[in-house]
């Protein structure tokens, strides 16, 4: 597609968006001036869905008329809570039914999948992760290590960028993995770089980490919701996402779990147990022997979080809506290319202003962060005073994310001429 630097040009786009109607099923936070501002946030927190508040409410009506009851009767009952959820995280994914499970939140999903696949043996200990990944990630790593009495300074790899690049190259990823070879026990990667944006190719490196014996996990908070996968084709070990992000299910909201079909009658594979992974025949007749159901499921410890499942449920429903993640990456692909050329079209040297995000859509999901190495922080204040809520990343990156479900090319247009405001006129 060829853009021009128009109002007019972003608002034809807007016209034309097949998908325009959803941006009136969020509420959309108001700028300083009292008008609805432009919200290039949904890679932190997305937006409140407008049925949200009804789904919540039904809930609460359950829980007043039927009490305890409300397991099994009213319009969810909540003993089955979690099935409700299973089909739209299976298409969102591209999973099958069996190998996903809406629970908990996302970190302690990470720890759940990690103890049954990081089992390191004398040889074979090492873990494979980005350098510099998400915080939670890397306490999350390190104190698996060290509960199987490793140091994470042997055990984990970190994966870093070539000199003078910003991100990882997949040759690099495959030759990191072919050297470590035997001793690798497991490959855990973002779908999607918390900071750089950096959509990774989950194929190749699923493929590369099997081809040396390794089991191979990813982290999908800023993946899932955002990009299309295919968790099943593409032959991943285990992923788990949170909801709260590009899937607009809240703060705090649940989190999803895939684990693929071929563990799914694996009731020997190690793993933490709880009540609600038991096989649901005899999980009330309170016996001892945990019996885990099949597939993802069987990693469930606790009875479903009813209030965030059904904020998730009705946030799914949209997506499902809009035509799936297929109608969402198509506008996605367009929304993120105008912003990218916007900004390269200002032509800034790199010590003012860098894209660390990659150029190429394969490489990308909605996000673009920006290295401004001098006064970064004034130009997200600028942001900000020009009711452009972006996010900002200690110590000099402000990232970006037009979503397609609620973000216009008029909002794009909005932020490219900020930008273009603060260079000239630097506050
Ligand atoms: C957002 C995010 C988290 C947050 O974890 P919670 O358990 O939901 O608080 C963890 N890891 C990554 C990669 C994230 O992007």
């Amino acid at each position: 597609m060829t853009y021009e630097n128009t109002l007019d040009f972003a608002r034809g786009l807007d016209a034309r968006d097949s998908l325009r109607a959803f941006r009136d099923r969020f509420h959309l936070p108001l700028g300083p001036d009292g008008q609805p501002g432009v919200y290039a946030c949904g890679n932190s927190l997305g937006l409140q869905p407008k049925s949200a508040r009804a789904a919540v409410e039904a809930e609460f009506q359950s829980w007043q008329e039927h009490a305890v009851e409300g397991h099994f009767h009213g319009t969810s009952p909540w003993m089955h809570y979690h099935e409700f959820l299973t089909a739209a995280s299976a298409r969102l994914v591209g999973a099958r039914p069996v190998e996903v499970v809406v629970m908990n939140n996302l970190t302690t999903n990470l720890h759940l999948l990690l103890i049954s696949f990081y089992r390191p043996t004398a040889t074979r200990y090492k873990v494979l992760m980005e350098g510099g990944a998400f915080p939670s990630d890397q306490y999350a790593l390190e104190s698996q290590v060290k509960l199987h009495g490793l140091r994470p300074d042997d055990a984990i790899v970190e994966l870093l960028p070539r000199p003078g690049e910003h991100t990882l190259r997949t040759e690099d990823i495959e030759a990191r993995i072919q050297e470590l070879g035997d001793s690798l026990a497991t490959v855990i990667l973002g779908g999607v770089n918390y900071y750089t944006g950096q959509a990774f190719d989950m194929a190749a490196i699923t493929r590369a980490g099997h081809a040396v014996g390794a089991i191979v996990g990813f982290d999908l908070a800023h993946a899932a919701g955002n990009l299309e996968l295919q968790l099943h084709d593409w032959d991943v070990d285990f992923a788990c996402w949170c909801s709260y992000k590009y899937l607009n299910s809240g703060p705090g909201g649940t989190s999803g779990v895939f684990v693929h079909e071929r563990f799914a009658r694996r009731p020997d594979l190690p793993r933490l147990a709880g009540w609600w992974g038991h096989d649901p025949a005899d999980r009330f007749q309170m016996k001892k022997g945990f019996r885990p159901m099949e597939g993802a499921a069987g990693w469930q410890l606790s009875n479903a979080q009813i209030f965030p499942m059904a904020i998730h449920r009705a946030a799914l429903a949209l997506v499902d809506e809009a035509g799936g993640m297929a109608a969402l990456r198509r506008k996605s692909e367009q929304l993120t290319g105008y912003l990218f050329w916007l900004l390269q079209e200002l032509n800034l040297p790199a010590d003012q202003l860098e894209i660390i995000t990659p150029a190429d859509p394969a490489q990308r999901g909605c996000q673009v962060s920006l290295l401004v190495r001098q006064r970064g922080r004034a130009l997200f204040d600028y942001l900000a005073a020009q009711g452009i809520v972006a996010d900002w990343r200690e110590p000099n990156v402000v990232r970006l994310a037009p979503v397609p479900l609620y973000n216009s090319f008029e909002d794009v247009w909005r932020i490219g001429r900020a930008v273009a405001e603060w260079v000239n006129h630097p506050v």
